[in-house]
């Protein structure tokens, strides 16, 4: 896709899913086909005590005093972000909102300065198979190729196809069990979110577990649909 499609209005996309779900990847095609701007949370903070905003300054006390950062802070910082020219055509949110009481804070920093969000999509993956995806996963321990027990088998058993290395590792947290455990936690945690958007009629869900070409011609079909 070459072209930079335009929007309308800018649009407050936020973009929901699990680890594994591709949520990076969705991200940065959104900014290549939309010219959007992915906005983390971390991101946001770093840039911003870096620039020593107020808000800024105010995190950096509070992170030096080892404590979490406030909504409050998170809010004023995310508003002097998006009053800057790079964003006008809209941004993709990641990380904020955590709970339906942080949407409903975004809500209203959205409303002052009249917009809304466009658009919460969820990447909806089906549990085991994501379990499945992640935890058949090695690598090679030598030059790190990646390898995987169902998909991706070296051609000769044992052997690394790109360097012919025989030894192998697995990292720890691709285990199945914490593969499971971090699908749960995602899901126990976002559901308020994903009910508060669902109550608005701006959630929108996408299945997750294609391939990612399909993904992202879905995710395009609705940015296009919702700016419209
Ligand atoms: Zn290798």
């Amino acid at each position: 896709m070459a072209d930079t499609t335009t929007l309308t209005t800018p649009a407050v996309l936020i973009l929901l899913g699990p680890p594994g779900a591709g949520k990076g990847t969705q991200a940065r095609m959104l900014e290549e086909d939309f010219g959007l701007v992915q906005l983390s949370t971390g991101d946001l903070l770093r840039a911003a005590v870096a620039a020593g905003t107020d808000a800024g300054l105010r995190a950096k006390a509070v992170m030096e005093a080892g404590q979490l950062v406030s909504d409050d802070i998170v809010l004023a910082i995310l508003q002097d972000r998006m009053a800057q020219p790079d964003v006008a055509r809209g941004i993709i949110l990641d990380g904020f909102p955590r709970t339906d009481g942080q949407a409903a804070a975004l809500d209203g920093l959205l409303a002052r300065a009249g917009q809304k969000v466009t658009a919460a999509i969820s990447l909806e993956v089906d549990d085991e198979a994501m379990v499945g995806r992640v935890s058949g996963r090695y690598t090679c321990a030598a030059c790190g190729e990646g390898y995987h027990d169902e998909f991706k088998q070296p051609a000769q058993a044992g052997t690394c196809d790109k360097c012919g290395g025989t030894a192998f590792k697995r990292r720890a947290d691709d285990n199945a069990e914490t593969v499971r455990e971090r699908l749960k936690a995602y899901h126990a945690q976002t559901a308020p979110l994903i009910a508060y958007y669902e109550a608005r009629g701006v959630l929108e869900r996408i299945d997750a577990m294609g391939a990612i070409a399909d993904i992202r011609r879905t995710l395009a079909a609705i940015v296009e649909r919702v700016s419209a």
